[in-house]
């Protein structure tokens, strides 16, 4: 039997990065993903540009990670537009009114990716099984056991799983979770646009789709789709040249022409929430354990949160010396983490599902509801504030 302090399941962002964050405490770590590690050396561009925040910022400047990105994959976030419909009104936000010179930024999946694997290689004390997944967990007083689907099998006395919002480790816990399946896909792709963008996104809630578009470095912008299913095998069925006229009609050529410049990537939407975050000797972090809509942009920026929280008190007790499983200590992360994403998580699944809404009283409703929050100072503050808060 090999024996570690820790395993972590799944090396996407969430994983990585808890790695990275438990580097200088001493603990051996067991690292088991189902991709191969040359895989993850190189992932592959899958079309999902996430905007940071203020806070993931800097969490990623101290595990090495914001470094390791080249700055001019970076595009700064100046402004948002949130429309509703075709009615001329619109909150927004901008970063000069937050007395900030960014609300927030720009950076490819892939590239968050790349620099999480290579901010990890050479780390003292751990290990990567790749090209192999976890089929069973038995849990232990002192340890959890693990069986990888070769046949080896490990003992842990912390097992963390970031293995993706449909987490089959998880399940082996029996730990449950609440899902939210919007029935819609949600389609993005890089796009080179004719007028300039100035650095200002728009989330637009049309009758019949929902889109946004955010700003990339020069003239690109990338286009962020919601359809239902048939329209959107419609949309995944075009020639490039038909989907560029496509995009453009739908954003009303307020950009002017539009051109597609990479593939197109189509993810269902489904909000998940697990039901708890830790278990005997078990943690969740990532989308393992809030798995968001994407409309308010914030699922890795609470991956980022779950695992620095996390990562902060196993250190705490491995160097004081104490067990790095410790219930008291489980129970605080989950505490933590709940009352940091639960608000945020319930408004994201109100909001996707109003504005997803196309009978009268909804199209009533999110108009009264954009006025009311452009008119309510403390509502715009709570989001600007989510988006330019610093960690303390
Ligand atoms: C279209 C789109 C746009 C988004 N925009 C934003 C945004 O603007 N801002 C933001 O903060 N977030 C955004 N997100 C969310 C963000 O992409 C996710 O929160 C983040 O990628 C989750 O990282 P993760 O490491 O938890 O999970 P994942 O990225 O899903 O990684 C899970 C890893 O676990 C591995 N794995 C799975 N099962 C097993 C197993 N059984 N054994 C071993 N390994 C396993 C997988 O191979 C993978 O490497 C967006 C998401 C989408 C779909």
């Amino acid at each position: 039997m090999h024996k570690v302090d820790v395993v972590v399941v799944g090396a996407g962002p969430a994983g990585l990065s808890l790695t990275r964050s438990l580097a200088g405490s001493g603990l051996s770590i067991a690292l088991v993903e189902l991709q191969l590690a040359s895989t993850l050396a190189e992932p592959a561009f899958d079309g999902r540009e996430i905007a940071l925040t203020h806070a993931s910022r800097q969490i990623m400047q101290a595990m090495g990670m914001w470094q390791r990105i080249d700055p001019a994959e970076i595009s700064p976030l100046r402004s948002a537009k949130v429309m509703n419909g075709n009615s001329p009104f619109a909150l927004g936000f901008a970063a000069e009114r937050e007395n900030v010179s960014e609300l927030g930024w720009l950076v490819p999946n892939h590239l968050i990716r790349r620099a999480a694997w290579e901010a990890v290689q050479g780390q003292a004390g751990l290990e990567l099984l790749d090209g192999v997944s976890v089929t069973a967990i038995e849990t232990g007083d002192d340890a959890n056991l693990i069986t990888l689907s070769d046949g080896r099998r490990l003992a842990a006395r912390l097992v963390v799983s970031a293995d993706s919002r449909f987490s089959s480790t998880r399940r082996m816990m029996g730990i449950g979770a609440q899902m939210r399946d919007f029935g819609k896909s949600m389609m993005v792709c890089r796009l080179h646009c004719e007028r300039p963008h100035r650095h200002e996104a728009w989330e637009w809630f049309g009758y019949d789709r929902t889109l946004a578009m955010l700003p990339l470095p020069g003239n690109q912008a990338s286009a962020v789709i919601t359809l239902p299913p048939q329209q959107m095998q419609e949309l995944v069925a075009m020639d490039d040249a038909r989907f560029g006229q496509t995009t453009t009609g739908f954003f009303e050529r307020r950009l002017g022409a539009m051109e597609p410049v990479g593939t197109r990537h189509v993810y269902p939407l489904v909000g998940v929430y697990a039901h708890r975050f830790a278990g005997p000797r078990y943690a969740l972090v990532g989308d393992a354990a809030v798995g968001m809509h994407p409309v308010t942009a914030h699922g890795f920026n609470f991956g980022l949160q779950s695992q620095e929280r996390l990562a902060r008190l196993v250190n705490e007790v491995a160097e004081q010396g104490g067990d790095i499983g410790k219930a008291s200590m489980l129970a605080r992360y989950e505490r933590g983490h709940r009352l940091a994403t639960r608000p945020l998580y319930e408004a994201t699944n109100a909001i996707a599902a109003l504005y997803n809404d196309n009978r009268l009283p909804a199209r009533v409703l999110r108009g009264a509801a954009l006025r009311a929050a452009h008119g309510v100072a403390p509502f715009r503050k709570m989001i600007a504030g989510h988006l330019t808060q610093r960690m303390a």
